[in-house]
């Protein structure tokens, strides 16, 4: 695969844009200004024929690839039959059955149940609603530069102020942030092990002096920061925060919306932490680009909801069950648990030896196929080097990559590819980095 040619022809794009600009606000933003118009595997190509591989995989949606021909086939087959007669209305089975299938796949050797909603945000939302209503305590913790939405109560959880909240307010009441660790920021001299237990404790004494433990109902935690710039906490911490829910009877929700569904090596990236929790929200990946998330946990907990308290009008529908069905036999015919990982550890040497080459690169991380790197002015004083990262981004799509930006000071590259990315397909995606890269740091020296 060598897309190695500028992409200078955008004719169809542009006017395309000139017409988003007229009819659609600039809130709902776009990295890009070209026009997707067909998607195959890894690679993407937009209205006027040119082609791109994706390393972004739609923000973590695309697990399994652009339309996997077995993806296509469960929904064209399920449009033939019935698009929506409502699961509240008149139940049907792939809801059913996907929902054993994740109680199965999900982490913990205890009874679970599930419900399906459509947006990670919804999923957040439910779960904090069966928290609260399980335990019957109101206060949620969640940490700082985390990410769950934009809705009111998950923009709540959220952490970063701008964009995503400023102007917003007021916010939900009853949440609160805690710290989470981020060992490449930590301050001077402090080991990844102090680190640890300076967060834990203060998790302890945030009880003592902002919210009572017998307030707070659950804790929601992303086992890897998305947004927050692929941000890996240790398993000390995960697990020491686990104790502390247990001690204080707070159940631990894990968000894997963007670390779900064998992207990090794992069904879940949790498990990577030796942790179960009570409950898993999931979305993007699940059904390959059908709008659908799901809300797995300990039946007893997801049972304590009464009847007609949760659900809506589209939440797991007949088509994004029957993609989320195929999209569990592909992971597992196509071994992509194992492919996740021979994929991160390809990238993630790939950037460990280009970091030693040029400084714009300060840290290198992610668990499989979940990696980033982190860019900064000077290595030493890891001053964020913002504009530079954009302009990775922005020159990697005039090259036929299309990438990511994260992190709270935007200067996190973050790949997500399909995990169906063929051979010479990453290697031509990874070789344009290098090439990217190395020129701005050149252009800023
Ligand atoms: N939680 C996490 C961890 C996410 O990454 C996202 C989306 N980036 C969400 C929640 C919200 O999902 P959605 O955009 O589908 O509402």
């Amino acid at each position: 695969m060598t897309i190695t040619n500028q992409i200078d022809v955008s004719e169809k794009s542009k006017k395309w844009h000139e017409r988003r600009n007229e009819a659609v606000p600039r809130g709902p933003y776009n990295i890009t200004s070209v026009y997707a118009e067909y998607g195959r595997g890894a690679i993407i190509k937009d209205v006027d024929g040119n082609a791109y591989i994706d390393f972004a995989g739609g923000i973590g949606v695309q697990n399994v690839g652009h339309c996997h021909p077995k993806v296509v086939q469960a929904v064209k087959e399920q449009a033939e039959k019935l698009i929506h007669p409502c699961f509240h209305v008149t139940p049907y089975d792939s809801y059913v059955e996907l929902a054993e299938q994740l109680n199965e796949l999900t982490p913990g050797d205890f009874k679970k149940k599930t419900m399906f909603a459509n947006s990670g945000a919804e999923a957040v939302e439910n779960a904090v609603k069966i928290a609260r209503k399980y335990t019957g305590k109101s206060g949620i913790l969640s940490f700082e530069r985390g990410y769950h939405g934009r809705t009111l109560l998950t923009m709540s959880l959220t952490s970063k102020v701008k964009p995503y909240k400023h102007g917003f307010g007021p916010f939900a009441p009853s949440v609160y942030k805690l710290p989470y660790p981020y060992y490449y920021r930590a301050p001077e001299g402090m080991t990844k092990d102090q680190m640890d237990e300076v967060l834990l404790q203060s998790i302890r004494d945030f009880f003592i002096n902002t919210a009572s433990a017998d307030e707070v109902g659950a804790v929601i935690l992303e086992p890897i920061q998305g947004e927050g710039g692929f941000i890996v906490p240790s398993k000390t911490f995960v697990k020491g925060l686990k104790e502390i829910c247990e001690e204080n009877d707070i159940l631990f929700i894990a968000d894997e919306i963007q670390t779900g569904f064998a992207r990090t090596g794992k069904w879940f990236a949790i498990e990577n932490f030796e942790v179960e929790p009570d409950i898993i929200t999931m979305s993007k990946s699940i059904a390959a680009g059908m709008p659908l998330s799901a809300i797995t946990g300990r039946a007893e907990i997801m049972d304590a909801s009464l009847p007609g308290q949760l659900g809506g009008t589209f939440g797991g529908s007949p088509i994004s069950c029957k993609a989320g069905l195929a999209v569990i036999d592909i992971i597992k015919d196509e071994k992509l648990i194992e492919r996740a990982r021979v994929i991160g550890k390809r990238m993630n040497h790939f950037f460990t030896e280009l970091k030693e080459q040029i400084p714009l690169i300060g840290d290198v991380r992610g668990i499989g196929a979940m990696q980033a790197i982190e860019l900064v002015k000077d290595q030493k004083t890891k001053e964020p080097a913002k504009e530079e990262t954009a302009e990775i981004v922005a020159e990697c799509n005039k090259q036929g990559l299309l990438t990511l930006s994260a992190g709270i000071y935007g200067n996190v590259l973050r790949f997500l590819p399909p995990l169906v990315i063929k051979h010479d397909e990453l290697e031509a995606g990874l070789e344009t980095l290098r090439n990217v890269i190395e020129r701005t740091y050149r252009k800023y020296l």
